[in-house]
């Protein structure tokens, strides 16, 4: 059968393994398995978040309210932008999603730093269009103005902070790169990490009501997926001028967020003590990486997020990980993004001694 040519083009994306294949595969009961693979809250969902969603299972039978008014003004209140600058997605990938195939066509170019979320590329090649990226695998803000001042581009992402190697331009680098660029670029500024990048440096912080006010060409998008503990929800959201907002929602098929996950995510947002607790734990553990890479002499990369990218010079990465997921341990291996490193989740501190335990015995060998 022939399909649509550009899909020939097109990587599957390959999602961090999950704990019900390491038990098959490996017969580790799941409570012995450690994922820290995919970057969610090692703490888990908050408490009286899961009661709400339980509670709200008994509705399941109606659709859920399309126009998802709770959240949006929710999301609404807490940025300080009106209802009709959000939209809300199944996870913000859904909202990536709607952005390229809203700007893109097999003509468009799309540029993007050499290493980051790999699913930028992914949503631009459905679309056929050009993919474009910096030198360095870092945002290098030069590298950017570079090629769009040589090649120019429909759209740009920048995720702040970087997946998966946890770096984080500054805002006002941000802002001052928004300055220069054309108002027929749509420029994304991926915040799925920011909750963790400006509680560790305040001159990290997107601030989305700020903007979307001066910038009509920008849409910032947020997560429930990580710092909010609902990874499993898929729910995400995009903050924009009226007129992006409006173009995305031709592209939104109808209830695309569930019942349960508006709940989750409505409930959320009212436990934001919650968030901080994590959050905080989330750095003083990190400190903990930070010190055994550099008592094994492995470089890390310092992150503004809830993982970090730990290269292991001397050894196989793809082995190491390969090993520590026979032991229970899941961990991303970026030997696919030519990194002779691992991204590990930070998890709680029980998970993390683990860790350090089953890696110890691993390097020994
Ligand atoms: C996790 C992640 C997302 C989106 O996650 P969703 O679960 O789809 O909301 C977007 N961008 C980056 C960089 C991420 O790491």
């Amino acid at each position: 059968m022939t399909f649509n040519k550009v899909l020939d083009n097109v990587n599957i994306y390959e999602a961090g393994k999950p704990i019900e294949l390491v038990v098959r595969e490996y017969g580790i009961g799941e409570n012995d398995i450690i994922k820290l693979a995919s970057n969610e809250n090692p703490y888990g969902t908050c408490q009286t978040v899961v009661d709400a969603i339980a509670r709200k299972a008994c509705s399941s039978y109606v659709y859920p309210d399309d126009s998802m008014y709770e959240l949006k003004e929710a999301l609404a209140s807490k940025f300080g932008v009106a209802d009709k600058n959000v939209i809300i997605g199944a996870g913000s990938d859904q909202v990536i999603e709607f952005c390229v195939h809203g700007k893109c066509d097999a003509n468009s170019k799309v540029l993007m730093a050499k290493t980051t979320f790999a699913m930028y590329e992914i949503y631009s090649k459905q679309t056929g269009a050009t993919i474009l990226k910096t030198p360095s695998d870092e945002h290098n803000l030069d590298e950017f103005r570079e090629i769009y001042k040589k090649e120019g581009a429909d759209i740009i992402f920048l995720c702040v902070p970087n997946n998966p190697l946890g770096e984080c331009l500054d805002a006002a680098e941000v802002y001052k790169f928004l300055d220069e660029v054309d108002k027929d670029t749509l420029v994304i500024l991926d915040g799925a990490y920011q909750e963790y990048a400006k509680y560790k440096d305040g001159a990290k912080e997107i601030v989305p009501s700020e903007v979307i006010a001066k910038y009509p060409n920008v849409i910032y998008l947020g997560t429930f997926s990580k710092a909010y503990a609902l990874g499993g929800m898929r729910v995400g959201y995009g903050i924009a001028s009226q007129e992006i907002i409006t173009t995305l929602h031709k592209l939104r098929p109808p209830f695309n967020i569930t019942t349960l996950s508006l709940e989750g995510a409505i409930e959320a947002l009212k436990h934001e003590k919650y968030v901080e607790m994590c959050i905080s734990k989330n750095f003083d553990e990190m400190k903990r990486y930070e010190e055994y890479a550099t008592n094994k002499g492995f470089k890390y990369i310092p992150s503004y997020t809830n993982f970090i990218t730990m290269y292991l010079d001397g050894y196989v990465s793809k082995e190491i990980a390969q090993k520590l997921l026979e032991k229970g341990v899941i961990v991303r291996d970026m030997t696919g993004y030519a990194f002779n490193a691992i991204r590990i989740t930070i998890g709680t501190n029980e998970q993390n001694t683990k860790v350090f335990k089953v890696l110890d015995t691993i390097l020994e060998k």
